[in-house]
């Protein structure tokens, strides 16, 4: 094994290959079996941090030819290499019928990705990463004139929150424009995903994608028709609730109708908030706050600022979004975002500080353990934020007056709140879509349905004379082309994370004491064992969706008085 990581980035297939040839030839006994399985698992994180870190260079600067060629190597000559290996390995440790102490999970894991495995599908699976990269760097090259020079689109979002009307809808109207020139660009790359996707499902003899999908995410413990009674149980609880907070934001804005560039100015006609100027500010009170919910949160935050792995600020050629990887084999979390100065990058810091405190209570796991299920991976980071939020105030740490706190909180249940019928959308659409694979090669069909979809779980908000700013907004969700079906999980997530808030409102340090033994579990209980070890369940039913509604708008309710 090599000593560094850098070191390792630069090896060549024949240099790894022998490491696996002496794990494949090894017998395996029931004596070896920890130390077979420790070796195994210490390549595995080397190669899974080198993926990682060479994708972060790419993320971190999107027009870094150096970096694109590294990692487009790794994906060409390394990756379907190793899984190929990998695959063996698995193989091998299934038909050994050795069951490792504590290794249960990861085996009936690795039963499933066994049984998806082709080695047909092996450049495929390339071919769609490169595919990604293709989609980030048209949505990265999107630029737009404002204010005498040329900047990236999240770099106006600032500007949706001013209060001068008719500057909102001119940088809205600016932004969808250029958006729709690469519509026809995204329409084709569309066309590529499908049959790609297809032909994945039918090399692994699956009906469609989704039935793919669906054993590739390891989704044991829900069905297709648990999504649909979740789309239900939103519809019948959470649109009603959606569309009177739609309505309540109209009269306070003194509109006759809620356009699209009336949604993130705040409605108490106050300026919007600049929770920071620098990442620096930035990463202090974060860190404050973190410290606030337990001290050793906070001491995990500061070592990643201490060693350099927070890249926080939006900058040209920087891919967007925010995200947290875990270099599990220097056990390093690294955190990128793209803040501009506004709450929402905030709430990001704290969403992705949860994520990457996971990363660091699992640390201690024996070995590589396959993925956190990401249904529990977001209510590591939702709870985050919301058990956060009573110190966002400035005397406790945070950016905040307690008036602009409690604007923020509002804010964030309120938006809470609008994402269910938003994500019931996202889902339901690629529902039809991987049930429906000959109409969605047409994207016409798309927009049809999408349209559909968010008149049926989107009223509130009026899109008049916007029908192809409506139709297209599926282009604009990157999950659909780079995680697809990974979005379900956020909804079915913020409903654990209510619970858990819940069960703070009544007694902090045990909630939060259930919270990190939670997160410490890593992958070696089920789903809804991960859910009760942090105190709440995993349900999808209309009764449990109604008491975290119920739970926001109270919340709600109390911090409106204190704006008064
Ligand atoms: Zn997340």
């Amino acid at each position: 094994m090599p000593d560094k990581v850098d070191e390792f980035l630069n090896w060549t297939w024949s240099q790894i290959e022998p490491i696996f040839q002496d794990l494949q030839q090894r017998p395996l006994d029931e004596d070896n079996i920890e130390v077979w399985l420790s070796e195994w698992s210490d390549i595995s994180k080397l190669l899974d941090e080198s993926y990682w870190r060479l994708y972060n260079a790419t993320a971190m600067d999107t027009c870094d030819k150096a970096a694109e060629e590294k990692y487009t190597r790794f994906l060409d000559e390394i990756q379907p290499q190793v899984k190929s290996a990998e695959q063996e390995l698995k193989e091998k440790l299934l038909a050994s019928g050795i069951s490792p102490h504590g290794y249960q999970i990861p085996l009936r894991d690795m039963r499933a990705q066994a049984d998806l495995y082709r080695d047909e599908n092996l450049p495929l699976l390339s071919e769609e990463k490169k595919l990604i990269v293709e989609y980030y760097k048209i949505m990265g090259a999107q630029m737009v004139p404002w204010a005498g020079k040329q900047i990236p689109l999240p770099m106006l979002q600032p500007v949706y929150q001013e209060r001068d009307r008719e500057r909102r809808e001119e940088a809205w109207r600016l932004v969808a424009a250029r958006q729709l020139e690469d519509r026809q660009a995204l329409n084709d790359l569309w066309g590529k995903f499908l049959e790609l996707r297809q032909s994945i499902a039918a090399h692994a003899d699956l009906p469609n994608y989704r039935a793919y999908r669906w054993q590739e995410l390891l989704r044991f413990d829900y069905s297709p028709e648990d999504c649909y009674q979740f789309h239900q149980a939103i519809q019948e609880v959470v649109v009603p609730a959606a569309q009177a907070l739609y309505e309540k934001r109209r009269q306070r804005l003194g509109v006759n109708s809620l356009r699209p560039w009336d949604i993130y100015v705040d409605p108490f006609g106050m300026p919007a908030l600049k929770p920071f100027t620098t990442s620096q500010e930035l990463i202090a009170n974060s860190a404050n706050i973190f410290s606030q919910v337990l001290p050793l949160f906070g001491q995990y935050f500061e070592q990643m600022r201490r060693e350099g792995y927070l890249d926080l600020e939006n900058r040209a050629n920087k891919a967007p979004g925010g995200f947290c990887s875990h270099y599990k084999y220097s056990k390093q979390v690294f955190i990128f975002m793209n803040a501009v100065g506004i709450h929402d990058d905030v709430q990001t810091v704290l969403h992705e500080g949860g994520h990457a405190f996971q990363a660091f209570e699992c640390g201690h796991l024996p070995y590589f353990f396959l993925e956190i299920p990401s249904e529990f991976a977001e209510v590591a980071s939702m709870s985050m934020e919301l058990l956060a939020s009573p110190y966002l105030e400035a005397d406790q740490g945070g950016f905040y007056s307690p008036g602009e706190s409690a604007r923020a909180r509002i804010q964030y249940l309120e938006s809470m709140l609008l994402f269910w019928p938003y994500m019931a959308v996202v889902d339901a659409f690629q529902h039809w879509v991987y049930e429906n694979h000959e109409a969605a090669c047409d994207a016409s069909n798309c927009d049809t349905r999408w349209v559909q979809l968010w008149e049926q779980f989107m009223p509130g908000v009026d899109w008049g004379g916007l029908e192809q700013e409506v139709s297209t907004g599926w282009q604009r969700k990157p999950h659909i082309f780079d995680e697809p079906f990974y979005y379900i999980e956020y909804g079915q997530a913020q409903l654990g994370s209510v619970q858990i808030w819940r069960n703070s409102l009544q007694d902090k340090s045990s909630a939060v004491a259930a919270y990190r033994r939670a997160l410490a579990l890593g992958t070696s209980v089920t789903l809804p064992q991960l859910y009760a070890a942090a105190g709440a369940r995993f349900t999808f039913d209309a009764a449990t969706l109604q008491q975290a509604v119920d739970t926001i708008l109270e919340a709600i309710s109390d911090l409106e008085m204190v704006i008064g």
